[in-house]
């Protein structure tokens, strides 16, 4: 599915995914930091994911949209021991 990422400074949330027609429209709040946005990406970009599974359900953070963030978090974060470095 295409996917258009934008940054709206009149947002009052971290961030919305927009879906139809066979494409989405993600928004960021461009007031917050980049890092608040970039785990706004990766949330809005689970939902993106998560509406294409054949599985439906209501709660939109269900068990398959968390296994599809932990598994785009990882890829973002790559699969190295870079990041437990802080804690030695
Ligand atoms: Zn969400």
């Amino acid at each position: 599915m295409p996917v258009v990422v934008k940054q709206a400074p009149g947002l009052d949330c971290h961030g919305i995914c927009i879906i139809g027609d066979g494409r989405a429209l993600i928004r960021l709040s461009s007031r917050d930091s980049e890092t608040v946005q970039s785990d706004s990406l990766l949330e809005e970009w689970a939902h993106v994911l998560r509406s294409e599974c054949p599985v439906k359900c209501a709660d939109p953070h269900d068990q398959i949209f968390w296994g599809i963030m932990a598994a785009i978090t990882k890829d973002y974060r790559g699969d190295t021991d870079e990041w437990h470095e802080v804690d030695g």
